[in-house]
């Protein structure tokens, strides 16, 4: 059976922590779909469609990488693109916390939908898009912190 993978996320912005995970992930499943929330309750410092956009650009030569919006519950999208796993990062012990009730829940809710956890690089561990956002609010240099095919976007 194909093993297909949903990242889900914000990704606001997509960070090179992000696709750093893509990219690793990809020996592990046939296909990987970046699922990229809307986001509920909160305004997004980039609109979903942007956010899709910035994202699609980046992995455009690799059909084995697909970028999808969605506005319910992920399970509900992992039902709807055929998802075999849930594809999620770890930074800290306190990802792996709220990461752990999470996945549990899912796999009450879904249990054929299996979460994998990817560790972050070292180097990636303090990179998340909240900083991102925090720099791009005051004019700020974030290259180094997003893919470079990113960056004409930003
Ligand atoms: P969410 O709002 O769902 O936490 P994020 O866009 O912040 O969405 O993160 C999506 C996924 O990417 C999560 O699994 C998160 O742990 C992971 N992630 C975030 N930043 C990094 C990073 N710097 N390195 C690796 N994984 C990361």
């Amino acid at each position: 059976m194909e093993k297909t993978a949903v990242f889900p996320g914000s990704f606001d912005p997509f960070t090179i922590g992000h696709e750093s995970i893509v990219l690793r992930a990809l020996s592990l499943f046939d296909k990987i779909i970046i699922g990229v929330g809307s986001n509920v309750g909160k305004q997004p410092f980039f609109s979903l469609e942007k956010r899709v956009e910035m994202i699609s650009v980046l992995f455009q030569d690799d059909p084995r990488v697909e970028v999808i919006g969605y506005d319910d519950l992920t399970i509900e999208f992992c039902k709807r693109v055929g998802a075999t796993h849930m594809l999620r990062g770890l930074r800290t012990s306190a990802d792996f916390e709220y990461e752990k009730s999470i996945a549990q829940v899912n796999q009450v809710m879904l249990p054929e939908v299996e979460s994998v956890f990817m560790l972050t690089l070292p180097q990636h561990v303090s990179i998340n898009s909240s900083v991102v956002r925090e720099i791009l609010r005051f004019g700020g240099d974030v290259s180094q912190f997003v893919p470079a095919g990113m960056v004409p976007y930003l």
